[in-house]
């Protein structure tokens, strides 16, 4: 779990952290969110499957730049987050990190109710969906029965290092993810074998140097080769059945497989919170104030559609800024909101801590 700042209260009686927005999805149209709803005084607590923020800028294209983000010539997908990141930082976002949001309740009291997967539970009085193209969920590799083992043996991320302690480990994969994970995880495993199918890695020089000195100290072993199958009973993995050129088909012995064979997107649970979804898997919303058809619930970025909508992070930041005003209106109906300039108005800037 990736709490990244303090929490601003949690219920004595339920055990609930309380908040006025929550955001689900971390990517830039949520982080912006952060910043817009920061500025009018709303506190926000942001959710992401993902380990880090920044959504597909910083999952699938982190090194790669973006030209048109207006006052940017050119900036990466990485920068963007961290510049998000830092935009959003006077306004202490709680971020919930490694956590699905798994169901949305409309409480009597006409709060709404977020729980997420690992049992965090948030209420709010408005909700941002800034969820794009949906979660990222693992691929599964294409080894026979895997389901059998995952949950229990299997893992496709690492939630709890914990977990791992004293444990027979087999990392399977070539990119940042299975190199980082080889790293982090080598000094409290048992033992630790990484697996790839060729010699060369798609990820950052550093990781791979790091990961041949362990190596090279007998900390971990690296085979090249593919995974054929997996032995164990009941969920329970006893060895990893692999074959390469050298050697043919072998076995190590292995208490837990952990692979990493990139991401997809999926709607996931999003889908099931009532909203109305058109043909393309998209939330249609009212443009005064990016609403959806859910009182209080609000969508921005790649999942919200309207006439006219241009799939883009330009797009993203406007969207954010009428969300925001929406869910001010939602939660405080008989305050009048005027319209403040951050560069001469002494209010917000005292906010953004500048002033
Ligand atoms: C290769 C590539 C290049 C691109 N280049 C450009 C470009 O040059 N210019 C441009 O403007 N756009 C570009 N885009 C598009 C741009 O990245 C998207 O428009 C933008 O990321 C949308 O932002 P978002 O915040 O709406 O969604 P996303 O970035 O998709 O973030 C959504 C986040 O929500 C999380 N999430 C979803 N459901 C849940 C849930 N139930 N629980 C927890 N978390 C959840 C996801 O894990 C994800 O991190 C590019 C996209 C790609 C793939």
């Amino acid at each position: 779990m990736g709490e990244v700042a303090a929490d601003e209260g949690v219920d004595g009686q339920n055990g609930r952290a309380q908040t006025d927005v929550v955001v689900i999805g971390a990517g830039p149209a949520g982080l912006f969110s952060v910043f817009q709803l920061g500025i009018l005084n709303l506190k926000a607590h942001v959710i992401d499957i993902l380990d880090r923020p920044g959504g597909q800028c910083a999952e699938l294209y982190p090194e790669k730049p973006i030209y048109d983000i207006p006052g940017f010539p050119e900036v990466t997908g990485q920068e963007l987050t961290d510049r998000l990141l830092k935009q959003a930082e006077p306004f202490e976002p709680v971020f919930h990190l490694q956590e699905l949001v798994s169901h949305l309740d409309h409480l009597e009291s006409g709060r709404y109710l977020i729980k997420t997967d690992m049992g965090t539970e948030i209420e709010c009085g408005a909700i941002i969906v800034a969820a794009g193209g949906g979660s990222f969920t693992p691929k599964r590799p294409p080894i026979p029965h895997i389901e059998d083992y995952e949950d229990q043996s299997v893992h496709y991320a690492v939630r709890r290092m914990e977990m791992f302690r004293d444990k027979r480990l087999v990392v399977a994969g070539g990119g940042d993810s299975a190199l980082d994970w080889t790293i982090h995880l080598a000094p409290i495993a048992r033992s630790l074998t990484l697996v790839h199918r060729r010699p060369g890695f798609r990820a950052a020089p550093d990781s791979i140097s790091k990961m041949e000195e362990l190596v090279e100290a007998g900390d971990i072993e690296f085979h090249v080769a593919n995974i054929k199958g997996l032995e164990g009973e009941h969920g329970r993995l006893d060895a990893v059945l692999l074959n390469n050129e050298e050697r043919g088909d072998y076995k190590i012995d292995c208490d837990m497989l952990l692979p990493f064979y990139g991401l997809t997107m999926k709607m996931g649970p999003v889908a099931s919170f009532g909203f109305t979804f058109d043909d393309d898997e998209k939330i249609p919303v009212d443009t005064e104030f990016f609403a959806t058809d859910r009182p209080g619930i609000f969508a921005v970025g790649d999942i919200a559609t309207y006439p006219g909508k241009l799939k883009l992070i330009l797009s993203a930041f406007h969207e954010v800024a009428l969300a925001a005003r929406g869910c001010f209106k939602t939660i405080h109906p008989d305050v009048e909101l005027k319209l403040g300039y951050t560069t001469s108005n002494k209010a917000l800037q005292k906010k953004i801590g500048v002033a």
